[in-house]
């Protein structure tokens, strides 16, 4: 099977209540390629501006991320800035510069078109058509989004919802999109618009899965290690997106293991600012703590 990863690379200032960090690293392509790049070789598509870290390419490369898809682009790479308070599941966006990600059209190379799974992450929900129209016939499309489209184009993001089979989103996002305080009411009326799944990410308590006939949920890790929360949501897409690319197949079993794994990435996510924790991850660690939450929720 093949990953197609949509999404953007950037730099990222970030304060958190401790420290202060400028531009570093991140995005929602990188997050989700490097969570990604543990179970299968994902192919990224973005822009970046000639200021991108070439180093940032070379470890795409090692940990072999296909990076036809990438765009380098004379100008400067988009630049965000978020603040986080005490509390690691809320945070202000301070900034957004879009820069060369501004009027970004996607443009698929050849061997991505056929790729089994593409993720639309965190883009402009009204870019969807045209990826989408460059792609044969995926077996999953999964897409996140932000406060920013459901606030700015909600009737792009529910007429993209129409044409995908997972959708990403955290509680609060549910909330704002549906209009609805109850998150059953809220995964009910987002099942019956399209996607067939729906993953609602709940900050460090975890995530719910919601099918048309099931609904499970995932422990998010208990620790007091938490540096940046930056990527976490991303990394848990990545993190379950190539673990099913991996097997292949998407079964009951193998969804409740892949949300597992998108809770582990993203819980190493967490623990350094930016991609560093990602960076220095061994596929090691990851069964640890694979086996860890196992023991957290066994009985
Ligand atoms: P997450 O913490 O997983 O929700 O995602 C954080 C990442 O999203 C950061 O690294 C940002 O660079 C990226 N991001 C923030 N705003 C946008 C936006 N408007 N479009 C695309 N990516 C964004």
């Amino acid at each position: 099977m093949s990953l197609v990863i949509v999404g953007s690379l950037a730099f990222d200032t970030i304060q958190t209540p401790l420290e202060r960090r400028e531009k570093i690293v991140g995005g929602s392509g990188t997050y989700c390629s490097l969570a990604a790049s543990f179970f299968t070789p994902p192919k990224i598509v973005g822009v970046v501006g000639e200021d991108f870290p070439k180093d940032v390419l070379a470890l795409f490369k090692r940990k072999k991320i296909d990076i036809r898809g990438l765009e380098i682009r004379r100008g400067k790479t988009f630049h965000w800035e978020g603040h986080y308070g005490h509390d690691p599941n809320q945070r202000e966006t301070i900034r957004t510069e879009l820069n060369v990600f501004g009027d970004f059209r996607p443009n698929l190379p050849g061997p991505y078109r056929a790729a089994d799974i593409i993720f639309l992450a965190n883009i402009d929900p009204g870019l969807h058509d045209d990826i989408l129209s460059q792609m044969g016939r995926p077996a999953l499309v999964a897409m996140d989004t932000i406060k920013l489209w459901i606030t700015t184009k909600p009737e792009a993001v529910w007429r993209a919802l129409g044409k995908v089979d997972i959708l990403f989103v955290n509680d609060e996002e549910i909330r704002l999109l549906t209009g609805e305080t109850n998150l059953m009411k809220a995964a009910k009326k987002i099942l019956a618009s399209g996607p067939g799944l729906l993953v609602a990410k709940k900050g460090e308590h975890g995530a719910c899965v919601f099918g048309r006939d099931f609904v499970f949920g995932v422990l998010g890790r208990v620790s007091e290690n938490v540096v940046d929360p930056t990527g976490a949501g991303d990394s848990f897409a990545g993190g379950f997106l190539g673990y099913l690319d991996k097997m292949g197949k998407v079964t009951r079993p193998n969804l409740r293991r892949a949300a597992v794994y998108g809770s582990v990435l993203a819980s190493f996510t967490i623990e350094d600012f930016g991609i560093e924790r990602l960076k220095r991850l061994r596929p090691g660690e990851i069964e640890e703590r694979f086996l860890e939450f196992r023991r957290l929720v066994s009985f």
